[in-house]
């Protein structure tokens, strides 16, 4: 693990570095899709080396991103985090280099601005707090945390009616936060800077969003979890486990595919294993993801 596995983009003046915390993890394919099966993603040539293994196997990533624009340092998500308790062993207790990592790829935590988080599940709020003695405190004091209005009160709504949804991440990487004065909740129409905005992405969550980078006359999108795996590309329709509203999500997977389809537009893929981004493109009658 640690900073080897650290990557950069630089789209127009933007600079984006990719901070991993779980690399290339192998899972099957009905993790995700309930009805696919290894047959499924073997048809896909070209999810093979890096996003899929010769049996079928489905490889994602764990990873945030940061980047600089007009003299703002923002984290895009803050991964799992370390110290946690989590509903799955491989998430609890965790002990990464995710800081250190950071410093590595020349965006050191106290250089950070902003945080900006595309929603609020567990692997996208984590390194927002880290573990001092036996509290949890924002791990970036000096930056402004940005949190979907719409999210935000969805969460706190599951919360109050005791949602199905695992909360623990809440209280340690969301209530020390706001208990420190640093959240603002934004809307759909927020921008970072003029070269940082955000497209509407519901399904996977109410409010959950990616972020568009365009400068200088290059852009790129961070999907955030509106898809995991780039057969996601080929499949935009097929059934998600982990989308909220599945119907909201395949229509907003199957609008995205369209919209940067044959796109100049570089597609940085929140789990997406190494090298994380591409561009959509054609594939008889369906798409694919090309990478460089
Ligand atoms: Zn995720």
């Amino acid at each position: 693990m640690a900073a080897q596995h650290n990557r950069l983009w630089k789209i127009g003046d933007v600079e984006i570095a990719r901070i991993v915390e779980l690399n290339g993890w192998e899972d099957d394919i009905t993790m995700l899709l309930p009805d696919a099966d290894p047959a499924f993603v073997q048809s896909f040539d070209w999810l093979r080396p890096h996003f899929a293994t010769p049996e079928g196997k489905m490889i994602i990533s764990f990873q945030a991103f940061v980047l600089r624009s007009k003299g703002r340092t923002a984290m895009i998500d803050t991964c799992i985090g370390s110290d946690r308790q989590r509903e799955f062993d491989i998430f609890t207790n965790m002990a990464s280099t995710f800081l250190e990592d950071m410093t590595a790829a020349g965006f050191p935590p106290e250089s950070v601005t902003d945080v900006l988080c595309t929603h609020l599940h567990f692997d996208h709020v984590g390194w927002n707090t880290r573990k001092v003695g036996d509290r949890f405190v924002p791990t970036f004091p000096k930056a402004r945390y940005l949190f979907g209005r719409r999210e935000f009160e969805h969460w706190q709504h599951l919360r109050a009616t005791n949602g199905y949804h695992h909360m623990d991440h809440l209280i340690d990487a969301i209530d020390p936060v706001i208990e420190a004065g640093l959240a603002e909740l934004i809307e759909p129409d927020f921008q970072l800077t003029d070269e940082v905005s955000l497209i509407p992405t519901p399904g996977h969550t109410p409010g959950h969003v990616s972020v568009l980078i365009q400068s200088q006359g290059q852009s790129a999108v961070i999907t955030g979890d509106l898809m995991h795996n780039p057969i996601q590309i080929a499949a935009p329709t097929r059934e998600v486990r982990f989308d909220m509203d599945k119907s909201r999500g395949a229509q907003t997977r199957a609008e995205f595919v369209q919209r940067f389809g044959d796109a100049p537009t570089l597609v940085i893929g929140s789990h997406f294993a190494e090298p994380t981004a591409g561009h959509i493109v054609r594939d008889g009658q369906s798409w694919k993801l090309k990478t460089e």
